[in-house]
Protein backbone atom coordinates (compact mmCIF):
# COMPACT_ATOMS: atom_id res chain seq x y z
CA UNK A 1 0.00 0.00 0.00
CA UNK A 2 1.47 3.47 -0.73
CA UNK A 3 0.77 7.10 -0.41
CA UNK A 4 1.99 10.60 -1.09
CA UNK A 5 1.90 13.43 1.87
CA UNK A 6 2.04 16.36 0.11
CA UNK A 7 4.36 18.92 1.95
CA UNK A 8 6.38 21.84 2.14
CA UNK A 9 9.88 20.97 0.89
CA UNK A 10 11.22 22.69 4.38
CA UNK A 11 8.50 20.82 6.27
CA UNK A 12 9.85 17.28 4.23
CA UNK A 13 13.45 18.14 5.29
CA UNK A 14 12.30 18.72 9.04
CA UNK A 15 11.22 15.66 9.23
CA UNK A 16 13.48 13.14 6.53
CA UNK A 17 16.54 15.53 6.43
CA UNK A 18 17.02 13.96 3.09
CA UNK A 19 16.84 10.47 4.75
CA UNK A 20 15.26 7.26 3.47
CA UNK A 21 13.50 5.39 6.72
CA UNK A 22 12.88 2.38 6.37
CA UNK A 23 11.06 0.62 9.50
CA UNK A 24 10.70 -2.69 10.72
CA UNK A 25 7.72 -4.26 13.20
CA UNK A 26 4.79 -2.93 11.67
CA UNK A 27 3.76 -5.75 9.67
CA UNK A 28 4.64 -9.50 10.11
CA UNK A 29 6.84 -10.01 6.74
CA UNK A 30 7.14 -6.46 5.48
CA UNK A 31 8.14 -3.19 6.31
CA UNK A 32 6.84 0.08 6.10
CA UNK A 33 9.02 3.04 4.75
CA UNK A 34 9.18 7.05 4.23
CA UNK A 35 10.60 8.51 1.37
CA UNK A 36 11.37 12.03 0.82
CA UNK A 37 10.75 13.25 -2.71
CA UNK A 38 10.39 17.26 -3.34
CA UNK A 39 6.70 17.61 -2.63
CA UNK A 40 5.25 14.88 -0.86
CA UNK A 41 6.50 12.17 1.58
CA UNK A 42 5.92 8.48 -0.25
CA UNK A 43 5.01 6.77 2.34
CA UNK A 44 4.18 2.79 1.96
CA UNK A 45 4.17 -0.35 3.66
CA UNK A 46 4.26 -3.85 2.41
CA UNK A 47 3.99 -7.63 3.61
CA UNK A 48 2.52 -10.67 2.65
CA UNK A 49 -1.14 -11.13 0.20
CA UNK A 50 -2.47 -12.94 3.39
CA UNK A 51 -2.34 -9.87 5.28
CA UNK A 52 -4.22 -7.51 2.88
CA UNK A 53 -7.27 -6.35 3.96
CA UNK A 54 -4.97 -5.09 7.53
CA UNK A 55 -2.77 -3.10 5.45
CA UNK A 56 -4.70 0.17 4.53
CA UNK A 57 -6.01 0.49 8.32
CA UNK A 58 -1.59 -0.44 9.36
CA UNK A 59 -0.51 2.21 6.66
CA UNK A 60 -2.81 5.05 8.04
CA UNK A 61 -1.92 4.17 11.56
CA UNK A 62 2.14 4.03 10.60
CA UNK A 63 1.59 7.96 9.32
CA UNK A 64 0.14 8.95 12.55
CA UNK A 65 2.48 7.40 14.51
CA UNK A 66 4.77 9.64 12.59
CA UNK A 67 2.79 12.63 13.06
CA UNK A 68 1.69 12.73 9.15
CA UNK A 69 -1.65 13.47 8.06
CA UNK A 70 -3.35 10.09 7.42
CA UNK A 71 -6.74 11.33 5.71
CA UNK A 72 -4.51 10.63 2.01
CA UNK A 73 -5.70 8.59 -1.19
CA UNK A 74 -4.03 5.12 -0.29
CA UNK A 75 -3.10 2.68 -3.13
CA UNK A 76 -2.57 -1.29 -3.36
CA UNK A 77 0.06 -2.63 -5.65
CA UNK A 78 1.20 -6.23 -6.04
CA UNK A 79 4.65 -7.71 -6.24
CA UNK A 80 4.44 -10.83 -7.40
CA UNK A 81 7.29 -12.79 -5.69
CA UNK A 82 7.82 -16.26 -7.65
CA UNK A 83 10.73 -17.35 -6.39
CA UNK A 84 11.36 -19.91 -9.61
CA UNK A 85 8.34 -21.93 -8.86
CA UNK A 86 7.52 -22.34 -12.84
CA UNK A 87 8.74 -21.61 -16.50
CA UNK A 88 9.49 -18.76 -17.42
CA UNK A 89 9.69 -19.09 -21.11
CA UNK A 90 7.69 -21.49 -23.66
CA UNK A 91 7.77 -21.47 -27.54
CA UNK A 92 7.75 -17.99 -28.78
CA UNK A 93 7.88 -16.43 -25.49
CA UNK A 94 10.06 -15.17 -22.58
CA UNK A 95 8.78 -13.70 -19.32
CA UNK A 96 11.17 -10.77 -17.79
CA UNK A 97 11.10 -8.84 -15.06
CA UNK A 98 7.63 -9.21 -13.11
CA UNK A 99 5.89 -11.00 -15.49
CA UNK A 100 8.62 -13.32 -14.53
CA UNK A 101 7.75 -13.01 -11.46
CA UNK A 102 11.68 -11.55 -10.71
CA UNK A 103 11.26 -9.85 -7.01
CA UNK A 104 13.41 -10.06 -4.39
CA UNK A 105 11.12 -10.97 -1.25
CA UNK A 106 13.17 -9.10 1.43
CA UNK A 107 13.39 -5.72 -0.27
CA UNK A 108 10.87 -6.35 -2.60
CA UNK A 109 12.77 -4.77 -5.28
CA UNK A 110 12.59 -5.72 -8.81
CA UNK A 111 14.29 -3.01 -11.35
CA UNK A 112 17.60 -4.62 -11.41
CA UNK A 113 16.41 -7.76 -12.13
CA UNK A 114 14.14 -6.23 -14.96
CA UNK A 115 16.53 -4.90 -16.61
CA UNK A 116 18.93 -8.13 -16.27
CA UNK A 117 16.45 -10.44 -17.45
CA UNK A 118 15.40 -8.03 -20.04
CA UNK A 119 19.07 -8.13 -21.04
CA UNK A 120 19.18 -11.51 -21.05
CA UNK A 121 16.22 -12.50 -23.18
CA UNK A 122 16.80 -9.37 -25.82
CA UNK A 123 20.18 -11.81 -26.22
CA UNK A 124 18.19 -15.11 -26.31
CA UNK A 125 15.71 -13.35 -28.91
CA UNK A 126 18.58 -12.23 -31.56
CA UNK A 127 20.14 -15.62 -31.05
CA UNK A 128 16.91 -17.51 -31.98
CA UNK A 129 15.83 -15.27 -34.67
CA UNK A 130 19.81 -15.86 -36.63
CA UNK A 131 18.84 -19.54 -35.93
CA UNK A 132 15.66 -19.03 -37.28
CA UNK A 133 14.59 -21.40 -34.24
CA UNK A 134 11.72 -20.53 -32.11
CA UNK A 135 10.58 -23.56 -30.32
CA UNK A 136 10.39 -23.89 -26.27
CA UNK A 137 13.57 -25.73 -26.14
CA UNK A 138 15.13 -22.76 -27.68
CA UNK A 139 14.37 -20.57 -24.99
CA UNK A 140 14.93 -22.55 -22.28
CA UNK A 141 18.48 -21.13 -21.92
CA UNK A 142 16.65 -17.99 -21.11
CA UNK A 143 15.29 -19.23 -18.10
CA UNK A 144 19.02 -21.23 -17.13
CA UNK A 145 21.08 -18.27 -17.57
CA UNK A 146 18.70 -15.89 -15.62
CA UNK A 147 18.71 -18.44 -12.66
CA UNK A 148 22.86 -18.28 -12.99
CA UNK A 149 23.07 -14.58 -13.27
CA UNK A 150 20.64 -13.83 -10.69
CA UNK A 151 18.22 -16.54 -9.60
CA UNK A 152 20.45 -18.60 -7.30
CA UNK A 153 20.90 -15.23 -5.47
CA UNK A 154 16.94 -14.49 -5.06
CA UNK A 155 16.44 -18.02 -3.68
CA UNK A 156 19.17 -17.31 -1.39
CA UNK A 157 17.78 -13.55 -0.36
CA UNK A 158 13.76 -15.47 -0.30
CA UNK A 159 15.30 -18.12 2.25
CA UNK A 160 17.00 -15.08 4.33
CA UNK A 161 13.54 -13.37 4.31
CA UNK A 162 12.11 -16.54 5.28
CA UNK A 163 13.69 -16.68 8.67
CA UNK A 164 14.39 -13.32 9.55
CA UNK A 165 10.67 -12.36 9.14
CA UNK A 166 9.39 -15.40 10.33
CA UNK A 167 10.97 -14.94 13.76
CA UNK A 168 11.01 -11.01 13.88
CA UNK A 169 11.97 -10.24 17.72
CA UNK A 170 14.58 -13.40 17.53
CA UNK A 171 16.31 -13.14 14.75
CA UNK A 172 15.20 -10.01 12.27
CA UNK A 173 15.68 -7.75 15.45
CA UNK A 174 19.28 -8.98 16.27
CA UNK A 175 20.05 -8.24 12.98
CA UNK A 176 18.79 -4.55 12.75
CA UNK A 177 20.46 -3.58 16.06
CA UNK A 178 23.66 -4.67 14.84
CA UNK A 179 25.99 -2.15 12.76
CA UNK A 180 27.74 -4.72 11.01
CA UNK A 181 24.66 -6.79 9.77
CA UNK A 182 22.98 -4.31 8.79
CA UNK A 183 26.17 -2.02 6.85
CA UNK A 184 26.26 -4.98 5.14
CA UNK A 185 22.23 -5.68 4.39
CA UNK A 186 22.68 -2.08 2.98
CA UNK A 187 25.34 -3.42 0.52
CA UNK A 188 23.49 -5.63 -1.20
CA UNK A 189 20.89 -3.01 -1.56
CA UNK A 190 23.52 -0.81 -3.43
CA UNK A 191 24.37 -4.16 -5.31
CA UNK A 192 28.03 -4.01 -3.74
CA UNK A 193 27.41 -7.89 -2.87
CA UNK A 194 25.29 -10.54 -3.64
CA UNK A 195 22.55 -12.12 -1.43
CA UNK A 196 24.54 -15.31 -1.44
CA UNK A 197 28.08 -13.39 -0.33
CA UNK A 198 25.77 -11.92 2.73
CA UNK A 199 23.69 -14.71 3.44
CA UNK A 200 26.97 -16.64 4.16
CA UNK A 201 28.56 -13.66 5.82
CA UNK A 202 25.57 -13.46 8.21
CA UNK A 203 25.19 -17.24 8.88
CA UNK A 204 28.98 -17.44 10.52
CA UNK A 205 29.04 -14.66 12.50
CA UNK A 206 25.39 -14.32 13.98
CA UNK A 207 25.89 -17.06 16.69
CA UNK A 208 28.23 -14.44 18.08
CA UNK A 209 26.22 -11.10 17.24
CA UNK A 210 22.85 -13.34 19.06
CA UNK A 211 24.94 -13.74 22.32
CA UNK A 212 26.21 -10.17 21.97
CA UNK A 213 22.87 -8.88 22.03
CA UNK A 214 21.80 -10.15 25.37
CA UNK A 215 25.01 -9.08 27.46
CA UNK A 216 24.69 -5.44 25.64
CA UNK A 217 20.90 -5.17 26.63
CA UNK A 218 21.38 -1.32 26.48
CA UNK A 219 21.23 -0.92 23.18
CA UNK A 220 17.55 -2.48 22.61
CA UNK A 221 14.14 -0.61 22.38
CA UNK A 222 11.98 -3.11 24.09
CA UNK A 223 8.96 -0.54 23.97
CA UNK A 224 8.81 -0.39 20.45
CA UNK A 225 9.04 -2.42 16.98
CA UNK A 226 12.23 -3.00 15.53
CA UNK A 227 13.02 0.52 14.32
CA UNK A 228 16.06 1.54 11.75
CA UNK A 229 16.74 4.07 9.39
CA UNK A 230 18.59 3.71 6.37
CA UNK A 231 20.96 6.02 4.65
C1 LIG B 1 5.08 0.68 -4.55
C2 LIG B 1 6.23 0.01 -5.21
C3 LIG B 1 7.51 0.42 -4.91
C4 LIG B 1 8.60 -0.23 -5.50
N1 LIG B 1 9.85 0.20 -5.18
C5 LIG B 1 10.90 -0.38 -5.76
C6 LIG B 1 12.22 0.07 -5.46
O1 LIG B 1 12.44 1.00 -4.67
N2 LIG B 1 13.26 -0.55 -6.06
C7 LIG B 1 13.06 -1.59 -6.94
O2 LIG B 1 14.04 -2.13 -7.46
N3 LIG B 1 11.82 -2.03 -7.24
C8 LIG B 1 10.73 -1.46 -6.68
N4 LIG B 1 9.48 -1.90 -6.99
C9 LIG B 1 9.32 -3.03 -7.94
C10 LIG B 1 9.55 -2.52 -9.36
O3 LIG B 1 8.73 -1.39 -9.59
C11 LIG B 1 9.20 -3.62 -10.37
O4 LIG B 1 9.76 -4.85 -9.97
C12 LIG B 1 9.75 -3.24 -11.74
O5 LIG B 1 9.19 -2.00 -12.16
C13 LIG B 1 9.40 -4.33 -12.75
O6 LIG B 1 9.72 -3.88 -14.06
P1 LIG B 1 8.99 -4.50 -15.31
O7 LIG B 1 9.59 -3.82 -16.50
O8 LIG B 1 9.02 -5.98 -15.24
O9 LIG B 1 7.45 -4.12 -15.15
P2 LIG B 1 6.79 -2.68 -15.14
O10 LIG B 1 7.71 -1.65 -14.59
O11 LIG B 1 5.46 -2.87 -14.50
O12 LIG B 1 6.61 -2.35 -16.69
C14 LIG B 1 5.64 -2.99 -17.46
C15 LIG B 1 5.16 -1.99 -18.49
O13 LIG B 1 4.32 -2.68 -19.43
C16 LIG B 1 3.19 -1.87 -19.69
N5 LIG B 1 2.11 -2.75 -20.16
C17 LIG B 1 1.32 -3.56 -19.42
N6 LIG B 1 0.45 -4.21 -20.20
C18 LIG B 1 0.70 -3.81 -21.47
C19 LIG B 1 0.13 -4.15 -22.72
N7 LIG B 1 -0.85 -5.01 -22.84
N8 LIG B 1 0.63 -3.55 -23.81
C20 LIG B 1 1.66 -2.66 -23.72
N9 LIG B 1 2.23 -2.32 -22.55
C21 LIG B 1 1.77 -2.88 -21.44
C22 LIG B 1 2.89 -1.20 -18.37
O14 LIG B 1 2.14 -0.02 -18.55
C23 LIG B 1 4.30 -0.90 -17.87
O15 LIG B 1 4.77 0.35 -18.31
C24 LIG B 1 8.38 -1.29 -6.42
C25 LIG B 1 7.09 -1.68 -6.74
C26 LIG B 1 6.03 -1.05 -6.14
C27 LIG B 1 4.63 -1.49 -6.49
Amino acid sequence: MIAEIPMSESEISRLLDDIVEIHYGYIDMGYAWLFPKREYISAGIGGRLIKAKTLIQRLRSYLRSHGLRDDVRVRGCFLPISRFRHNVYAERLMLTGDAAGFVDSFSGEGIRWAILSGKIAARTAIRCHEKNRFSADEFKEYQDQCFSNFGADLLRSAKLADRLFGHPWILLKTALINDRILKMHLKTITGEISFREYADWVRIRFPLFFIKRFFSPKKENTSKPTHCSLL
